[in-house]
């Protein structure tokens, strides 16, 4: 289907697979996923979901807050990112390595989380060919903090809930993978 498809059918007409109430996102096993495993799920759903997946999460990744006007909000590892855009690759593993203690709670910490102001769909291009020290950090964000993975969900959702977001695909990391995850487009 596709981003457009997505659009021109709208995401509202869907409904969460798991509840039945409208859809406004779809959640995916892992980003550029096909149509036929994107499935719509509700904000709450949505919410759940995140949770649960960042709760279970053993490896490590920076991550940047939801924005607005981005169709996707996907993981991309560190793989992906060595071959297609290696400086944020290097960089993005730099920002991993500053990884303590969760600023929230104290646990041992798995992200490192980045506010998303300045990030829109003509600017999104420049955090991944750059990095984010060279463009999100300079854009009068916060000082990156270390998260865990329980308080990193509670900081996307807290976003999420602020409104306005309609992502056509959102996927979590999983496992022990390493890498970045970020709204964008493709
Ligand atoms: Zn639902
Ligand atoms: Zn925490």
């Amino acid at each position: 289907m596709g981003f457009l498809g997505f659009l021109k059918r709208g995401p509202r007409k869907k409904k969460c697979v798991r509840c039945g109430q409208q859809a406004a996102h779809g959640y995916s096993p892992a980003a550029e996923s096909d149509a036929k495993q994107i499935n719509p799920l509700c904000l709450s759903c949505l919410i759940e979901q995140l949770r649960h997946d960042y709760a279970e999460f053993r490896g490590r990744a920076v991550v940047i807050a939801p924005a607005v006007g981005l169709p996707c909000y996907v993981f991309r590892n560190l793989e992906f990112l060595r071959d297609t855009t290696p400086d944020c690759e290097r960089l993005s593993v730099a920002l991993l390595e500053q990884i303590t203690i969760c600023a929230d709670c104290q646990a041992p910490a798995r992200c490192v989380w980045i506010e998303s102001r300045g990030l829109t769909i003509e600017s999104f291009g420049d955090v991944i060919e750059k990095g984010p020290q060279a463009t999100l950090l300079t854009w009068g964000n916060p000082a990156p903090v270390s998260l865990c993975g329980k308080c990193t969900a509670e900081r996307i959702n807290n976003g999420l809930q602020t409104g306005g977001f309609e992502f056509f695909e959102v996927c979590s990391p999983h496992l022990d993978e390493q890498g970045l995850v970020l709204p964008m487009a493709y």
